[in-house]
């Protein structure tokens, strides 16, 4: 189990951040990037592998110093196995939707190997029917 974090613009990743199991390093890079794209990114999304499914002191003073620094309010979310959250100017709304990289950030985030394995066979099994 590992965090993970994703930067949207719309329904794109524009970054994909990997972390330990129980935070993701602070990093210049991402602040630059946050900086750079801050006009078009509208939601940062990261996973919480101990299923908190709440802000953590620590995600509500990263949302102070993002908002403050540039200037912008995004939609902020927390993915747990289960759940889903958000966060907008001080707003929690409990998430229905199912965006198309939910699935893809609780992969990386709790691992599903066997999903992995039958894929990689399918693949072969292409792979020999290509060359008949
Ligand atoms: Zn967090």
């Amino acid at each position: 189990m590992r965090e993970v974090c994703f930067i949207l613009i719309q329904d794109s990743i524009l970054r994909v951040y990997l972390g330990s199991a129980t935070s993701i390093p602070d990093s210049r890079e991402r602040w630059e990037i946050i900086w750079k794209h801050r006009d078009e990114i509208t939601e940062i999304v990261h996973s919480h592998p101990g299923e908190f499914l709440d802000f953590s002191h620590e995600d509500r003073t990263t949302i102070e110093a993002v908002e403050a620094g540039t200037g912008k309010v995004f939609t902020w979310s927390i993915v747990t196995k289960s759940g889903f959250l958000s966060r907008r100017v001080n707003l929690d709304t409990d998430r229905e939707d199912s965006p198309w990289w939910l699935g893809l950030m609780r992969s990386l985030s709790y691992g599903e190997r066997r999903a992995r394995q039958s894929h990689a066979k399918r693949k072969n099994s292409e792979r020999k029917d290509s060359t008949l």
